[in-house]
């Protein structure tokens, strides 16, 4: 069974990303399973090395918008894209408008070792 970890990985990494074109979200979503039952609302993808974004689990600690403690926040700001289904999307025909951001994130981490498991803001 996929880990929570590589749940994460699989809906949030693309460190070699993005392909500068604004399909990458119709693509990416689809390629990356999130379009499987429903499309999903609103995804980021993170442009930075697996390895900085797991070391955000060893950053600002906050509380997560579920209450929760374990959320970290990143110190510097990461190349991102936001993926956001657009008003007139039906499903099965997923379709997403892509932007890309600068800006500090927020994951929750979890597990020993302690790994990103979700993506807060
Ligand atoms: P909206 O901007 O539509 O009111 O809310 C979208 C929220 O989803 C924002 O607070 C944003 O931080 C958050 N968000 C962005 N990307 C992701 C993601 O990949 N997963 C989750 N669970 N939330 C996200």
């Amino acid at each position: 069974k996929e880990s929570r970890a590589m749940k994460f990985q699989r809906q949030h990494m693309d460190p070699d990303g993005p392909s500068n074109n604004s399909n990458y979200c119709n693509q990416m979503m689809r390629r990356r399973l999130m379009t499987e039952g429903r499309c999903k609302p609103v995804n980021t993808f993170v442009h930075e090395p697996l390895v900085d974004v797991q070391a955000v689990c060893l950053q600002g600690n906050i509380t997560c918008k579920n209450g929760q403690p374990n959320c970290h926040k990143s110190s510097s700001s990461m190349k991102i894209t936001d993926c956001r289904v657009t008003s007139g999307s039906k499903y099965p025909n997923c379709d997403y408008r892509t932007s890309q951001k600068k800006r500090h994130i927020i994951v929750a981490c979890e597990g020993n070792p302690y790994v990103p498991v979700h993506f807060d803001a």
